[in-house]
């Protein structure tokens, strides 16, 4: 299960010493743009404009992109050379979708190491029978070939990078061969795991791969909450693995500049957000909480009728175990695709005929003539 947005992660609460931090990046920033490279590039224009007032173009800005706080304590742990790379990265994350614009390639890809999972939380698509049910051919684990062949074409192009979607990252035994081919080949690197099957092999290989954020799935801090939310979980199990993570990080890993968070669905009203921040905190940066959104049955949902266009047909891609591509992992049984990277190429697909047909719909008042969209909240 992902977060629904990377944005809707500006619930995590309370980020410690973010207004220094900010500051001294601006000022870093400030520092490194030059205006040589400012008149050649408008990325870089943009954003100077958006994050100092400047006005170097002498044309008005479309959007103002700004650095959100999950933004500013993703670029303190970054090396200041990376700054610029970063920004051009997260501008594009942030506003394309908002501008309707593409480029090459998306500005972050989702690939799932697997579809299966251990779990059936109940407000996800793994209790959906017509996903799970082996013979309708959507289970399935990734092979390393298919990996490296993603990873080839990605590396230099984008630098966002999510391991995880329909399944448990976990459950596929290569995650530490996926983990080590893409080390230092992106800067914005992010892994989600439910922690059940987090064993010391794998610990290792997410600390010795230069991830950025790793993401534990949770939305209680108590029993019989979390086995009721995490159908097949064991908080006892989960919680040990996470704070045996936080001890290996801690004492063999003393350098380490990756990101944990636990994230849960904010689901009902039986979540106690105060007591989630001080169980988990113990043993992660940050807790956050993302929006519930129909997962679970968003094929047979009653029709919301949103107008504003989806923001994921702009911001990133999906591709499956088997090479399928999706625009999202809201349409988790792949209706809205016929696209595979064994076929065609990244740029092939984002730029293709079928992208071209969801992206004029949505724009054009067509969403919810489309299905699951006409039943999907994600704008
Ligand atoms: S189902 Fe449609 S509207 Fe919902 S996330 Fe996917 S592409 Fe966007």
């Amino acid at each position: 299960m992902t977060e629904i947005a990377y944005d809707k992660a500006n619930s995590i609460l309370e980020l410690r010493g973010i207004g220094e931090k900010r500051k001294q990046i601006l000022d870093i920033i400030d520092t490194q743009m030059n205006l040589s490279d400012l008149k050649s590039d408008p990325i870089l224009q943009q954003i100077e404009e958006s994050l100092f007032g400047i006005d170097v173009t002498r044309n008005k800005t479309e959007e103002k992109f700004y650095l959100r706080d999950h933004v500013v304590e993703e670029m303190s742990r970054l090396d200041e050379s990376d700054y610029l790379r970063y920004l051009r990265y997260r501008y594009r994350y942030d506003i394309y979708p908002i501008l309707h614009k593409t480029e090459k390639y998306p500005p972050l890809v989702q690939i799932e190491p697997t579809s299966i999972c251990n779990y059936r939380c109940v407000f996800c698509y793994q209790t959906d029978k017509r996903l799970t049910d082996k013979k309708n051919g959507h289970m399935g684990v990734m092979g390393l070939d298919l990996f490296k062949k993603i990873i080839d074409q990605l590396e230099g192009n984008i630098e966002g990078v999510t391991l995880a979607s329909r399944g448990e990252p976990t459950v596929n035994k290569k995650l530490p061969e996926f983990l080590q081919y893409m080390t230092g080949k992106f800067l914005a690197t992010k892994v989600n795991t439910n922690a059940y099957l987090l064993d010391e092999e794998v610990m290792h290989a997410i600390l010795q791969a230069d991830l950025q954020t790793l993401v534990f799935s949770a939305d209680a801090a108590s029993e019989p909450l979390y086995s009721k939310l995490r159908v097949n979980g064991n908080l006892d199990r989960v919680s040990k693995n996470i704070e045996y993570f936080y001890h290996i990080k801690e004492n063999q890993y003393p350098s380490s500049k990756l990101i944990t968070r636990v994230s849960g669905v904010s689901y009902n009203s039986d979540q106690d957000i105060g007591e989630m921040e001080r169980f988990w905190r113990q043993y992660v940066d940050q807790v956050a909480f993302v929006d519930y959104n129909p997962w679970e049955n968003v094929y047979d949902a009653a029709k919301k009728y949103v107008d504003h266009p989806c923001s994921d047909l702009w911001r990133r891609m999906f591709i499956w175990w088997d090479g399928r591509v999706a625009p999202c992992d809201v349409d988790y049984l792949t209706t809205l695709s016929t696209d595979t990277i064994t076929v065609n190429t990244i740029p092939e697909i984002w730029n293709g005929e079928n992208y071209k047909r969801l992206r004029d719909n949505h724009l054009s008042g067509r969403r919810s003539t489309m299905e699951p969209c006409s039943r999907c909240v994600v704008v």
